[in-house]
């Protein structure tokens, strides 16, 4: 599969929700799908792949948690962001779009409002010719803390 962040997402409110979407596309509701998806209800951020495996209920392995997210994906109940250098962090789709800043000097991440970004990515659109998003991955630079107490330099 490519690495798709354009799949359009497909928000829903609840489990019961998410599985009616899944039988809608002709996805079988097997276990590890509804363990996966009740992990990401309970989530309050993205997870990585290994901790999502862990916390389900039965837990599962690693690689058939990787085919079952891409498989939500492809569907649009999931997505995932890059944070940092690690793997991609997984999380369900939501209502409105959500882009992430994340600091290079302490790690720390930020959820944003799309249209906080709007200003800055027209200017640029102009400017270079290519309009950034920051779902897939983050607006990556130094944080008010960071800033303020005079640090830079790259996080590792
Ligand atoms: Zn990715
Ligand atoms: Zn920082």
């Amino acid at each position: 599969m490519p690495d798709s962040p354009l799949s359009a997402a497909r928000p829903v409110a609840d489990l019961s929700s998410a599985l009616a979407v899944l039988r809608e596309n002709g996805g079988r509701v097997s276990t590890s799908r509804r363990a996966l998806l009740q992990v990401l209800f309970d989530a309050t951020s993205p997870l990585s792949v290994e901790h999502l495996a862990a916390q389900a209920v039965p837990s599962l392995d690693v690689p058939s948690t990787y085919r079952t997210l891409e498989r939500l994906e492809e569907v649009g109940l999931v997505r995932h962001v890059h944070l940092g250098h690690g793997p991609g962090l997984y999380e369900l789709t939501h209502q409105t779009e959500r882009e992430y800043a994340w600091c290079e000097s302490c790690g720390k991440a930020a959820s944003i409002e799309p249209d906080r970004l709007d200003a800055a990515r027209s200017l640029i659109e102009q400017s270079i010719g290519y309009r950034p998003r920051f779902g897939h991955f983050p607006l990556v630079g130094l944080c008010a803390d960071c800033l303020s107490a005079g640090r830079h330099g790259h996080h590792h």
